[in-house]
């Protein structure tokens, strides 16, 4: 458009995201981490915040701090510190959150993602530790209840540099994201337990005459799904330009506000003003020491990754011949993942492995509300089923025949394929026998075929399903079809 009411939109967004890490225990205390227990009953002098009770760093946590600062190509700081950021609220008993402020424990990285199959990179601003504060429990009619169970638990918070550009580009960064974390075993990532939580920043850059304008910054708060997420930064992009429209209102300083999110109405509505960092009145927390890290304990955190999931998506398309869109199903999940291979490394052949995995043992997984490694097939097994297909012992209904019974039975695939009369015959004389009995009771067609040559085709086709019905399904179509051309070529002097 080159009119007068020519107008570019760009959305502008960076993501805070809470990661919820998987150690046993809180982070500066042995009270255990355990989704749903009955309230207050995980709770110690710590956690709830009891005069003269001292923290003491969870080292497990640290570690997968670590590792995931490192995947997201971060710089590791030699030397971080812990700082308590103080606000007084019901759920947090101390009256501050112990966090990190001006030295994080990493800074200054980017993540490869793909959108729409173009890879992107999201620069990340800095990813620190910090502890989860208690929850209100708004069950009881008249008042509300505090549940510290959760109050001290770990958490890493992510913060990305304003570089997403749409509702689409940052559900995918959060999508990949939980995939990672999963990945390194950094956070089982469960949505339900709250295991990730995102706050996105928007504003809006218009061009408008020629000229620039950006909409103020919204922060919305505490969405806790990739659903929610994609909607609360559609909502935001529409009403703040309906918003520059109506009131020509741009970001200025202070004018930063703070939304939430109302999963039902499926709207953004204002809450307080967002604080400043002053207001928080950060200090270095006076009971906790500071961290220094080893370089070489970060090297072997380094040479401990795993080959990652936008790697190994390439790999697998190419090594198992998949198309790129089934990649995910077999990527995903990095037990599921590391099964395929181990059954391609027990010589499985790859193309039928991959096959397999995608058909019959995703659909068997999906029934039992598990993944395919959650099956517990042993990738031998695996290996040789698909290799029984491979070498055209068993055709691929019987192979989904044979992998249903795998699933009840520690019996071989050739045992089974066996004993369910499922193994192709190779019996040359017994084929032979039935193409006989096949051209014998379609003798018409057959002489039919023969006088037009433009038949032959369509009949050997049919002698062929023929003959395997005769064969309930266990001949080798490649002897079968051999065998029919021998014998059509018999009765027309070998002239086809
Ligand atoms: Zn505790």
């Amino acid at each position: 458009m080159t009119n007068a009411t020519e107008l570019t939109v760009e959305p502008i967004i960076g993501l805070e995201i809470h990661v919820q890490l998987a150690t046993r225990t809180k982070m500066f205390c042995g009270c255990p981490l355990e989704f749903g227990a009955p309230p207050n009953t995980r709770v110690c002098p710590v956690c709830l915040g009891l005069p003269g009770a001292l923290p003491v760093i969870n080292r497990q946590a640290v570690e997968l701090a670590v590792r995931a600062a490192l995947v997201l190509n971060c710089r590791i700081a030699t030397f971080t510190k812990w700082d308590r950021k103080n606000y007084y609220y019901p759920d947090l008993p101390k009256n501050y959150q112990i966090s990190q402020y001006d030295l994080p424990i990493s800074s200054d990285g980017y993540f490869e993602l793909t959108c729409d199959g173009q890879p992107r990179r999201v620069g990340i601003i800095r990813a620190h530790l910090e502890e989860d504060a208690g929850k209100n429990v708004h069950d009881f009619p008249g008042y509300t209840g505090v549940d510290l169970n959760r109050a001290g638990t770990p958490l890493l918070e992510i913060v990305t540099q304003p570089d997403l550009h749409s509702a689409d580009e940052a559900r995918e960064f959060a999508v990949q994201l939980q995939r990672l974390v999963r990945y390194l075993g950094v956070s089982e990532a469960n949505m339900q337990e709250g295991h990730m939580r995102f706050e996105p920043n928007i504003n809006l850059r218009i061009i408008s005459g020629g000229q620039e304008f950006r909409t103020p910054i919204v922060e919305v708060k505490n969405l806790n799904s990739f659903r929610s997420l994609y909607l609360a930064v559609q909502y935001e992009i529409d009403r703040q330009l309906e918003q520059w429209r109506e009131t020509g209102e741009t970001a200025a300083m202070g004018n930063k506000s703070n939304r939430g999110w109302d999963d039902v109405k499926e709207i953004t509505l204002p809450q307080r003003e967002k604080e400043e960092a002053h207001d928080y009145r950060y200090f270095p927390d006076p009971d906790l020491v500071p961290m220094t890290f080893d370089p070489a304990w970060v090297g072997q955190l380094q040479s401990e990754m795993p080959e990652l999931p936008i790697r190994r998506t390439e790999r697998f398309v190419a090594e198992y011949r998949i198309p790129a869109q089934d990649a995910p199903a077999l990527v995903d999940d990095r037990r599921t993942a590391d099964l395929l291979d181990s059954a391609a490394a027990a010589g499985g052949d790859k193309v039928t492995l991959a096959k397999h995995f995608l058909s019959f043992w995703a659909k068997h997984a999906n029934e039992r509300a598990t993944t395919v490694a959650g099956l517990g097939i042993a990738p031998q097994r695996l290996a040789e089923l698909a290799n029984l297909v491979q070498a055209g012992k068993v055709n691929a209904t019987a192979a989904a025949q044979i992998a249903e019974a795998m699933l009840s039975s520690s019996d071989s695939p050739t045992a089974l394929a066996e004993r369910l009369g499922l193994l192709q015959s190779r019996d040359t004389d017994q084929i032979a026998a039935w193409v006989d009995q096949a051209l014998a009771a379609n003798a018409q067609a057959v002489q039919d075929a023969i006088a037009n040559p433009k038949k032959i085709k369509a009949a050997r086709g049919f002698l062929t399903g023929q003959v395997m019905k005769l064969s309930g399904g266990k001949a080798d179509p490649k002897i079968v079809g051999e065998l029919i051309e021998k014998k059509l070529a018999e009765k027309t002097g070998g002239n086809h």
